[in-house]
């Protein structure tokens, strides 16, 4: 019978639960348990796809072509799983369920409320996930308690508590204690509220975690468990840390995993944390950096681009540097052409995936100037389409090229929507979705860098290189060097007159991992150490892919 820890919020969102939630998985795996997750996400949408990264951070693809909460890539990162779209629960699918179970005539007689009925529906959705095999389901409720939406899933866990007993759950609540600026005094108020509100709900948390700037020091630590009407080893203290992946160890250090495996009277070995002090280890011996400029549209949030920040970083500290990253808005580089020689300060240039036409021009134009000045470049999806649209209009002489999700009406649509795609008239979940099969071309930077013919990655668009222009872009010296197996979609393009210009319809951050960086992030960093001239550095040698 699988053990259920559900992690909740207090005080503020963006409290670090996702990081902490993932930490309790990790400081379960390494005693040799098998550890799934589950986020529940409060709002209406069905999933993330249709949400901006603006406002809610990056979408997470997972292998099976869910669009899904960034946390799921926290998981994956820091247990070296993969994940499902059954990871992540929201109200949209709990609804969408249920109301079709009423219109089938499943309740047929009934009033259907939202306990029983929907509550029933969250808890079926996570037993299937502790279904699965694994030892321990880590579940996090998104949103902070008090907030409406997140009742319902309270409410369910709540009844969990009663159905699968006491030595087979546990809450997790992750609050944050304020410090004073003036005097460096914690204020625990705040937090003593939110374990408040989620008694008044029936849920007394088993365990606190203090998140603060600072370690929290006895006295408010003994004041938490007090108030908290908990030991005072149940009170965990997570500080601001430098690198996010030496959380797990600060839990550990407090004696968090033995705390739970008590409680939860889970047989299990020793921990192993060798291969993750590694990890951690590269981190913290990283010295040096290597100067990235990721050159979008989301940029005033860093969590837009939480994968590509994390696997620069992987990437780089695999090479003994860290990245140092640039988030730049391209709008600027429209209003200010001069501004573009800017550029010339950075290592490596990297265009992201994105949707729509604002600040596409200023891409294309980071894009044109990673070219002529031989700026290692990286393009993912809209960075490989509109590396596209830069050579069509630039070498190709089309002028006006351009993608027709941008112009519908351009006289050169070298991108296109994809073939199936044309119809498509709803935007929910409809894009061409999750792992699929790749053929890598011999003799290519691609081949080079991942060392084998066949690859595969996540992908999530809607357009694509038109077919008409492939012949014109290949004379001009574009090379293509990764095709679906039919090939009949392209998947990798490179520019062989630079150093390294790489560009790929699919997202490898997806797959990147702190001890294993994926190969083209890794290759486009270390094209940009060379660049900056640390070649004499001992890299560790380029990762195969797995
Ligand atoms: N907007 C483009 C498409 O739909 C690119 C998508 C992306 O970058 N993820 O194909």
């Amino acid at each position: 019978m699988p053990k259920y820890i559900f992690v909740t919020g207090g005080v503020v969102s963006s409290v670090g639960k996702g990081t902490v939630a993932a930490s309790i998985g990790k400081i379960l795996s390494v005693r040799g348990l098998g550890v799934g997750f589950i986020k529940i996400d409060p709002y209406v949408n069905v999933d993330a796809g249709t949400l901006n990264p603006f406002s809610h951070g990056e979408v997470f693809v997972t292998d099976d072509g869910g669009e899904t909460d960034l946390d799921l890539g926290w998981y994956e990162r820091f247990l070296d799983i993969t994940t499902t779209k059954e990871c992540n629960i929201t109200t949209g699918q709990i609804y969408s369920e249920v109301i079709a179970k009423e219109r089938r005539g499943d309740y047929l007689g009934q009033c259907v409320q939202i306990v029983p009925h929907v509550t029933d529906e969250i808890k079926r959705r996570i037993r299937k996930v502790g279904a699965s095999g694994v030892d321990v389901v880590v579940v996090e409720v998104g949103g902070t308690v008090g907030d409406i939406e997140s009742q319902p899933f309270l409410e369910a866990v709540r009844q969990m508590r009663l159905e699968e007993g006491y030595e087979n759950t546990v809450f997790v609540h992750v609050a944050l204690v304020l410090t004073l600026k003036a005097t460096g005094e914690f204020k625990t108020k705040a937090l003593q509220h939110s374990v408040n509100a989620m008694r008044s709900i029936g849920i007394q948390p088993d365990l606190i975690v203090a998140r603060s700037d600072k370690p929290i020091d006895e006295p408010t630590r003994r004041k938490i468990a007090l108030f908290g009407t908990l030991p005072e080893e149940a009170v965990f203290s997570s500080y601001d840390v430098e690198c996010v992946y030496s959380v797990p160890l600060v839990l550990e250090g407090q004696g968090m995993g033995d705390y739970i495996v008590r409680r939860l009277k889970l047989a299990v070995g020793e921990p192993d944390w060798s291969e993750w002090r590694r990890t951690v280890g590269l981190y913290m011996g990283a010295e040096g950096f290597v100067r990235i400029a990721v050159c979008g549209k989301y940029t005033q949030l860093v969590d837009s681009y939480v994968s590509v920040k994390e696997a620069l970083q992987h990437a780089g500290v695999n090479l003994g540097v860290r990245a140092e990253i640039d988030w730049i808005g391209t709008e600027k580089f429209e209003e200010d052409p001069g501004s573009i020689d800017t550029l010339s300060q950075y290592d490596g240039v990297l265009v992201p995936g994105g949707f729509g036409k604002r600040g596409t021009e200023g891409m294309i134009e980071c894009i044109r100037y990673s070219r002529v000045n031989d700026i290692p470049f990286l393009g993912i999806c809209f960075g490989l389409q509109l590396s596209v649209v830069e050579f069509a209009r630039n070498v190709c002489g089309l002028r006006d090229a351009n993608s027709t999700e941008l112009n519908p009406s351009t006289p050169y649509p070298v991108i296109d929507l994809l073939p199936e795609q044309r119809g498509v008239g709803r935007l929910g979940g409809t894009m061409r979705l999750g792992s699929l099969p790749i053929v890598i071309r011999e003799g290519t930077l691609a081949h080079r860098l991942y060392r084998r013919t066949e690859i595969r990655q996540r992908h999530r668009h809607r357009y694509e290189v038109n077919r008409s222009f492939w012949q014109l872009l290949q004379e001009k010296g574009l090379v293509f060097s990764g095709f679906s197996p039919d090939g009949e979609r392209i998947e990798v393009i490179e520019n062989p007159a630079n150093y390294f210009f790489l560009a790929t319809q699919y997202h490898p951050e997806y797959l990147s991992r702190p001890n294993r960086p994926e190969p083209a992030y890794l290759g486009f960093v270390r094209a940009a150490l060379e660049r900056r001239g640390q070649t004499q550095r001992q890299p560790t040698g380029w990762v195969t892919y797995k």
